[in-house]
């Protein structure tokens, strides 16, 4: 399918070109040393992790460990109670801890392991990327090392407690404002000592070239299965595919099962109190193009051009910026981005616990709840959301600050 002079055909084999740019945007923004490790991951991801032994392995973890393939839902009373279009749901709630996470962290601790190294690093916000890669490194028997902003720390006390439980080492950052970024800028001044024995395993389709690539490919059984899965139910393909965007790690993983089909794609940012700067986390919605964390993508920016504080419900979806390749399906016209605010994703959370009898994570939320506009301006069709997670962590919070709605 040839969309905007762009052959979906050859997508994949074309983008991210070989220097990691998808059009303008990506590339590898680090110092010398970093490079070098850069280098050594693409070369290692080109070769071993296109091994004919690597990808059985992987997908016999899949299946074995991670129970996949996760199902497709027919959300039959929701969608019957909204109109006549049909919703479903690709379960990655139903994914081993809950959230699509893991699939690309397996993919890249199973990397690190046939790499040699003994360890893998990362660095975690709310603790959910902290815990899925936890989760691998226990699997595979490497050592373990999140490094997490003190803020964070006090905040996500159940997320700390689980990465110990499995063995990992928290590392507190204790400067700065003792957040996210502060956790990334340490943990890459790590591996950039650590490299020899230590690979980085980053959290999303984010950071310096390779990393956009590689977590998307690992993502892109979640798209496979979906649309395999969908075809077969319904003898046809979804009318419009939902999914949230934070990082996007989600959502490249999804939309890539079907970008070359004549399906509507849409990406939904959180639009968390409103549009002002500072209290939303839309990044390519009110976003500029510029470079932070080693790639070139669309970001929030304060007043001098730094990384702008960002504000959203759904801890998972609260970074300034988002991977270059949104940035690029935005540009080319391919996926459509749009928003949806905090009350509307709270809603749509009860929503589909009452109707469906599934608890969404409150990233997740916010794809249903655009799936639920989208099922109300149709008059007819399917519309497929990716569920990228249960909404187990979630409960505390939204009993505390929303009540029982
Ligand atoms: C982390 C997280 C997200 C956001 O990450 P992406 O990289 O944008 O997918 C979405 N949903 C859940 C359940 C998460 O844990």
């Amino acid at each position: 399918m040839i969309y905007n002079g762009i052959d979906f055909d050859t997508y994949f084999k074309n983008y991210p070109d070989q220097n990691g740019y998808f059009g303008k945007y990506g590339g590898c923004f680090v110092s010398e040393e970093l490079t070098k490790a850069m280098q050594e991951i693409t070369e290692a991801y080109f070769t071993i992790a296109q091994s004919r032994q690597f990808i059985a392995e992987l997908r016999r973890i899949r299946k074995e460990f991670q129970g996949r393939p996760t199902p497709v839902s027919h959300l039959e009373r929701l969608s019957r109670k909204l109109g006549n279009v049909q919703l479903y749901a690709k379960r990655e709630d139903l994914n081993h801890s809950g959230a699509h996470k893991l699939n690309h962290c397996m993919g890249e601790a199973l990397l690190a392991k046939y790499m040699g190294k003994k360890k893998v690093i990362a660095e975690t916000g709310a603790g959910q990327h902290g815990v899925a890669l936890a989760t691998a490194a226990a699997y595979f028997g490497l050592e373990c090392d999140i490094y997490m902003g003190s803020v964070d720390i006090k905040k996500q006390a159940p997320n700390v407690a689980r990465m110990k439980i499995l063995g990992a080492n928290v590392v507190e950052v204790t400067h700065g404002l003792q957040t996210l970024k502060e956790a990334v800028d340490a943990a890459f001044e790590a591996y950039a000592n650590e490299y020899h024995d230590a690979i980085y395993c980053i959290g999303s389709v984010l950071g310096p070239h390779p990393f956009p690539l590689i977590v998307r490919d690992f993502q892109h059984v979640v798209g496979e299965e979906a649309r395999e899965q969908f075809t077969e139910m319904t003898g046809h393909l979804p009318d419009a595919i939902v999914a949230c965007v934070g990082g996007g790690s989600n959502a490249a993983g999804f939309f890539s099962g079907f970008l070359n089909d004549p399906v509507e794609i849409y990406g939904i940012e959180p639009l968390g109190r409103g549009p002002k700067l500072g209290d939303h986390a839309a990044s390519l919605k009110y976003g500029t193009e510029g470079v932070m964390h080693g790639f070139n993508s669309i970001m929030l920016k304060d007043e001098n051009g730094d990384p702008a504080p960002v504000y959203s419900v759904a801890s998972g979806l609260d970074y300034p910026s988002s991977g270059p390749e949104h940035a690029f399906l935005q540009e080319m016209g391919r996926v459509k981005y749009d928003v949806i605010n905090d009350e509307e994703t709270i809603d749509a959370f009860f929503e589909l616990a009452r109707m469906e009898g599934i608890i969404p994570a409150i990233e997740s939320a916010h794809a249903v709840a655009y799936g639920m506009k989208l099922a109300k301006q149709m008059s007819h069709g399917s519309v497929l959301i990716n569920l990228s997670g249960r909404g187990d962590k979630d409960m505390d919070y939204v009993i505390e600050h929303y009540g029982i709605r």
